[in-house]
């Protein structure tokens, strides 16, 4: 018997290749806007996309400013004029219909969800992450799904991990088992909560994440820790 009776998800880069969707939406930009899809563009987009989520994550700007600035920022860097808002509509539509899956994410789901409960934690954006769950059938696996622009907490943050455990019963924070992908957001955050830790690294980032109980490099691996 396991020992844990609750696994607590990220999505993005967890479940989701959350990098291999952006790329598809960030196309759509582009072509809108008429740019080329190159190197300068993606790094322009993806240092002004990084400012504007550092600023609201300190509480700087609001989430509608955020939606907007990572694309006016970069287009202005890029010498046109854009309609941020619209742009964002575009990028999250394009970031539903396009999913990308870890390997192995719903053969995961599937089989741990006979025997625990499964919660989906996860910081991005309502527009994407109830829609795409939906999309994808995923839902059906999921007790609870917590998404922090829908409560006004985000990972890593105490609030937000009191949260999702209410919203999943309360169980004992012992048999909690959160796995994520950010060394901050998901295990700092959780281990700092009570619960222990899985730190799940597909893309070979090596975060030091001292604070982990585990660490895997794929989704199989779960197995052996909750099998
Ligand atoms: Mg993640």
């Amino acid at each position: 018997m396991s020992k844990y009776t609750h696994l607590f998800f990220d999505l993005d880069n967890t479940l989701f290749d959350f990098s291999a969707s952006s790329e598809i939406a960030l196309q759509s930009f582009a072509e809108i806007v008429g740019l080329p899809y190159d190197d300068h563009f993606k790094e322009v987009y993806h240092r002004h996309n990084h400012a504007a989520w550092t600023h609201f994550e300190n509480k700087l700007i609001d989430g509608v400013t955020l939606r907007r600035v990572r694309f006016e920022d970069t287009a202005k860097e890029l010498g046109i004029k854009i309609d941020g808002m619209h742009i964002n509509r575009v990028y999250l539509k394009k970031l539903v219909e396009n999913p990308r899956f870890i390997d192995n994410a719903e053969e995961t789901l599937r089989k741990f969800s006979k025997t625990h409960q499964l919660v989906a934690v996860t910081n991005g954006l309502k527009e994407v992450q109830r829609p795409r769950l939906t999309k994808v059938n995923f839902d059906q696996y999921f007790a609870a799904v917590v998404v922090s622009d829908e409560i006004g907490y985000a990972k890593p943050e105490n609030a937000y991990f009191q949260y999702a455990w209410k919203k999943a019963g309360m169980p004992e924070k012992s048999k909690v088992l959160m796995i994520g992908d950010n060394p901050v957001a998901d295990i700092k955050g959780a281990s700092n909560f009570g619960f222990d830790t899985c730190y799940i690294d597909v893309f070979n980032r090596n975060h030091s994440a001292e604070e982990a109980t585990y660490r895997i490099k794929e989704l199989r691996e779960l197995d052996g820790i909750v099998g």
